[in-house]
């Protein structure tokens, strides 16, 4: 699965990407990422790439033709020109199902915004798939490509050291429920033990009560998963 992540501020993604499951899936080869300054396709010597809003209001909009640009050059990197994505309030939400649809993708081409966003004719002319990651507004869209990117990777063989995980998690195409509560050892701490049955062996009896607690947390703190 490849990303390219189209940033103002690609200084961000180093740190992030040089860690744990993402940094070994790169290492292995199941994942490529390429960050873009979108700067660069700004013309003139100061590169300007963001201006005050027609009609007037608050805030700077990224302008279209560089955007434009940087996106169909980075398209033309690779013979597979990929889906293109751009980050967005106003974009369809992301969660679990979005992202083992998108997982489908060998190529995506992420578009972070910043200040008040991009010129609509971004949208309009290169017809992305526009996501949002929830009802609240960040500064700009790499947090947000981050968590689409760390979502997506686990979807991709042999990224999880335990296939399973991308099937039994909270929200995964197992079951779309919370998952049960987990433990670890000690058996006992300040008075608290972990339920008997799972000390018992028996794992036939373990899968069913974790079904039942499954369903019970689910019932209760998001009754909404269980309408379909
Ligand atoms: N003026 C815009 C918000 C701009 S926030 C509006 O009211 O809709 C700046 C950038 O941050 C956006 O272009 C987008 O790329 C990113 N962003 C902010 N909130 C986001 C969210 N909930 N999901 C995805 N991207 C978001």
């Amino acid at each position: 699965m490849r990303f390219d992540i189209l940033t103002l501020f690609p200084d961000m993604f180093p740190g992030y990407l040089s860690q744990s499951i993402l940094n070994k899936s790169i290492e292995r080869g199941l994942v490529e990422i390429h960050v873009h300054n979108m700067r660069d396709w700004a013309e003139g010597r100061h590169h300007k790439i963001d201006d005050t809003p027609y009609g007037g209001g608050p805030g700077m909009i990224l302008m279209v033709e560089p955007v434009v640009n940087c996106v169909r050059d980075v398209q033309a990197m690779t013979s597979e020109p990929g889906t293109v994505i751009v980050t967005t309030p106003r974009g369809q939400r992301l969660d679990q199902p979005l992202v083992e649809e998108l997982a489908v993708n060998k190529r995506m081409i992420l578009l972070c915004g910043r200040y008040e966003g991009f010129d609509q004719r971004v949208i309009d002319i290169l017809k992305p798939l526009e996501v949002s990651i929830g009802d609240y507004i960040l500064n700009g869209g790499e947090v947000a490509s981050m968590v689409l990117v760390d979502s997506l990777v686990r979807m991709v063989p042999g990224v999880l050291g335990d296939e399973q995980s991308s099937w039994d998690d909270s929200f995964s195409r197992g079951n779309r429920m919370l998952e049960y509560p987990q433990y670890t050892r000690p058996r006992e701490f300040e008075g608290e033990s972990v339920p008997e049955i799972l000390l018992s062996g028996n794992h036939g009896k373990i899968e069913l009560w974790r079904q039942a607690k499954s369903l019970e947390i689910t019932k209760k703190r998001r009754s909404d998963l269980l309408e379909d």
